[in-house]
């Protein structure tokens, strides 16, 4: 992660929006802090035998509209600040996806490749035994994030049952299939994403098939390479954490996919051209996706940005100053809080159907999503045509609006 600190970004985009529609200063106070944070040390027990301590987080930001809602993250880079800072943005994104939940986040200090499997279960049930007291499907309901798989929700959700004895499954999202998983999470983010775009195209003035780059090729940017090329778009560019790919005609994510599975990197990928992660942001194409980290477009790059729509499926991938230099060129950006809410729509669908002991099938659990996006991508870009501002400004003043509602201002 880079210096910036993204807690700071994220008071930053709260003091931006509320310029430009003002709140009660003792709503805003309130929120410029979380309710809750917890700082936790795991005990691991290693493979070689020795004992290893790792330090985890679980921040609960905001729960007027409903339960904390957050993903847990697995990052060598992770702080209580990021934690922090993405907590405030799931308080938010559930309100703009207007769903009954909160913001909260969670995570883990660590490189989770330099672990086996087996510690990382010790690590995952371990994070769930310190934090069970206050998990629970009505208080704060996490799921994946960076680096966090369905197995790894699995066995936290089984410690909980082993702890508290409740085994409906709705303490945590993203399951597996046949676990207490929806059909449709795991593609949900990307999906979503795609919906996102798709109901908001010809407002952003853009033709029937755009040439897109995406940054990031984990679960997020992975799907989003899928529906885009599926509806007649062309995935022109990809990267990993290592580097990146360009081929004009379009890339094939399956392919790709395979390869780097195969090779461990994009590298000598047959027809395509090598790029940095720098000349993938600045590419000239008609829609940029970063579904990597946060801090990816900062004011040194933004200038160089070509993209008319920057399509945020990663949390923070803009700066404040970043933002203000887009904006000023014209460039279209899609909020994360709007663009990857697909994820949390379709979780809060798993917890809903875990409560009600129910199962929705894909097609269902999609074209209830879609709808939803449909109407809230339509509703924040109307908003920023009101208040003659981005779309990130006008979806949060809709998110401040809803939550203040929610506390009673
Ligand atoms: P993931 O772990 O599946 O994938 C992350 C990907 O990013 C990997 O391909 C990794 O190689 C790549 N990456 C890391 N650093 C990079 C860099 N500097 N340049 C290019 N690629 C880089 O994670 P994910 O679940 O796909 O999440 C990606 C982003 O989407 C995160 O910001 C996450 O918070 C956000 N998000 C995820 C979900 C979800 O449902 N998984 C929901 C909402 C938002």
């Amino acid at each position: 992660m880079s210096s910036i600190n993204p807690f700071e970004n994220a008071l930053a985009q709260l003091s931006r929006a509320t310029v430009i529609k003002s709140f009660p200063a003792e709503f805003l106070t309130q929120l410029e802090s979380p309710n809750r944070e917890v700082h936790v040390s795991i005990p691991v027990k290693m493979d070689d035998g020795t004992l290893r301590v790792f330090h985890g987080y679980r921040v609960e930001y905001n729960n007027a509209r409903g339960p904390y809602k957050g993903g847990i993250r697995y990052h060598q880079d992770t702080d209580i600040s990021e934690v922090k800072a993405l907590a405030f943005w799931m308080a938010l994104k559930c309100a703009v996806a207007n769903i009954p939940m909160g913001g909260g986040k969670g995570g883990i200090t660590l490189d989770p490749k330099t672990l086996s499997k087996t510690e990382l279960e010790g690590l995952s049930r371990g994070y769930m035994r310190r934090l069970s007291d206050i998990f629970g499907p009505e208080k704060d309901v996490p799921a994946p994030d960076v680096n966090t798989t369905p197995e790894m929700m699995d066995w936290m959700n089984d410690e909980y049952t082993k702890i508290t004895g409740d085994a409906r499954g709705a303490v945590i999202t993203g399951k597996p299939l046949g676990k207490g998983g929806s059909e449709g999470r795991g593609p949900a983010t990307g999906l979503g994403g795609f919906y996102v775009f798709d109901a908001l195209r010809e407002k952003m003035n853009l033709p029937a098939s755009c040439t897109v780059a995406i940054q990031g090729m984990g679960n997020v940017g992975g799907f989003a390479a899928k529906f885009f090329t599926e509806a007649g778009h062309t995935v022109v560019a990809m990267s990993d954490s290592k580097g990146g790919i360009y081929k004009a005609d379009g890339l094939k994510y399956d392919e790709v996919e395979n390869y780097k599975k195969e090779h461990g990197s994009l590298a000598g990928f047959p027809g395509a051209k090598e790029i940095t992660q720098a000349e993938l942001l600045t590419l000239d194409c008609d829609v940029l996706v970063p579904a990597a980290l946060e801090n990816q477009i900062t004011e040194e790059n933004a200038g160089n940005i070509k993209a008319k729509v920057v399509l945020e499926l990663a949390n923070g991938p803009t700066t404040t100053p970043a933002d203000d230099i887009l904006f000023g060129k014209g460039i279209h950006v899609v909020p994360d809080i709007l663009a990857n809410s697909g994820g949390v729509t379709v979780s809060t669908y798993e917890w809903e159907q875990n409560m009600k002991g129910e199962s929705w099938t894909e097609a269902d659990v999609n074209a209830k999503m879609k709808e939803s996006l449909n109407r809230e991508a339509i509703a924040i870009f109307d908003a920023s045509v009101e208040h003659k501002t981005d779309m990130r400004r006008a979806a949060f003043i809709v998110a401040l609006e809803r939550i203040a509602k929610a506390m009673g201002y």
